[in-house]
Formats: structure tokens, sequence, C-alpha cells
């Protein structure tokens, strides 16, 4: 438990207070500065620990008398916004992948959560149409306009790649279709399959160079 005053002169017991900073996005025990009340809302102003940082944010409360304690809503000041970082080399097979995706999860920061799961799909799409197409230069044209899912059973060849890409497709189709094809599914598991399949093709575009550079 934390001790916390107000301004007005009352004291709280917090159980719970942010772990991460929101702006250098550390993970952080904050230095709570005050607090201030207002109708059911506690505001409790606080300060990022790491030296390089510093900044000051409020961590938002529910009060819920009689309880003693309020209730942490999981939510501070929105700090800075966060971007991915990508290997060179998935940079290097699809920059529009990276593009796309960083945009995707900008929109997800700013709690745009109804459209961001749109951006992933269409990352996806990119990620592995330039993947596809790398291998595929002559087929160029065809693949840009075939549909994401056959493009992926038809010319992704390696087994791990097709398994999680060919979900990820899936989930990301229910992000832009009126009804919902498989339910208890959401955006958290469909950028796990979208990680995924970012670490096999990593893997094997990995695999495939050393195989090219000591043939055996
Ligand atoms: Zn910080």
């Amino acid at each position: 438990m934390i001790q916390i005053s107000t301004h007005g002169g009352e004291r709280f017991n917090l159980s719970k207070i942010p772990d991460k900073c929101p702006f250098c996005h550390k993970a952080i025990t904050p230095n709570i500065l005050i607090g201030h009340t207002h109708v059911y809302n506690l505001e409790v102003i606080m300060f990022c620990p790491n030296e390089d940082c510093g900044k000051v944010f409020i961590g938002y409360y529910r009060l819920n008398p009689p309880s003693p304690v309020p209730q942490f809503s999981g939510e501070t000041t929105k700090g800075t916004l966060e971007t991915k970082k990508f290997s060179e080399k998935i940079n290097e097979i699809s920059s529009a992948f990276v593009k796309i995706y960083d945009q995707a999860y900008i929109a997800e920061q700013q709690d745009l959560k109804e459209i961001c799961g749109v951006g992933y799909r269409k990352a996806l799409e990119f990620l592995i149409k330039d993947y596809v197409i790398l291998n595929h230069d002559d087929e160029k044209e065809k693949i840009e306009k075939t549909q994401l899912g056959n493009v992926i059973e038809n010319f992704v060849n390696d087994t791990r790649i097709q398994s999680v890409a060919k979900r990820a497709a899936w989930l990301g189709n229910d992000e832009t279709h009126y009804i919902r094809k498989w339910e208890g599914k959401n955006l958290d598991d469909l950028k796990k399959l979208i990680d995924l399949t970012v670490h096999w093709i990593e893997m094997e575009t990995l695999t495939s160079c050393f195989e090219e550079d000591m043939p055996e």
C-alpha cells in the first residue's frame, strides 16, 4: 500500500500504481507527488524516477466508497507514442509493412481500437506480398492482384510461415468485416500472429542466405 495525500488534506492508500512511464516507456516505480479528487475521480500526480526522463504524469483512479482503496483505472497521461522496432532484414523486405504497422500501432495507442485492426491487416498483406515477390519476381503483377489468402496458400512454401500467416489473415479479415468469425480472438492475437509471421520470415530468409553462401 502506498499512502498519498491530496491538496485538500485527504489521505488514501493506493494498492496499485502505474508500472510503466508513458514518456520513456521504461518499467518504473513512479515517485508520488500529490493527489486531487473530483467527485468520484482521484488523479494522482507522479513522476518518472528515471534520470534521463523525469517527466511528470497523472495516474487515474476511481473512488468507490465505502471502500477506502481507490481503484486504478490502468490509465495514465498519454505521453509519447511508441514505435515498434523491426530488424534490418524486415525493413529490407517490406518498408511499406513497417510504415503501415507503425501507423496502426499509433492508432492503437490513441485508443482507436476499432480501426487499428484494419491497419494491421493491411500491414500483413504488404509483408506477405513483398516477401513472396522476392522469390517470384516474374509473377509480381499476378501476386499483387491476388487475394491475400490465395497468395499465402499458393506462393508461401515455408509451412511455418504459411501456418501463422494464414491465421493472421483470418483474424485480420475479422477486423474488416461486419460479422466476426473467430469469437474469443482479439487484436492481441492478431498482433501475436503477425509477430510470429515476422519471426519465421526472418528465420527463413536468414537460413536461405547461409544455404546460398555455403552450398553443400
Ligand atoms: Zn520516464
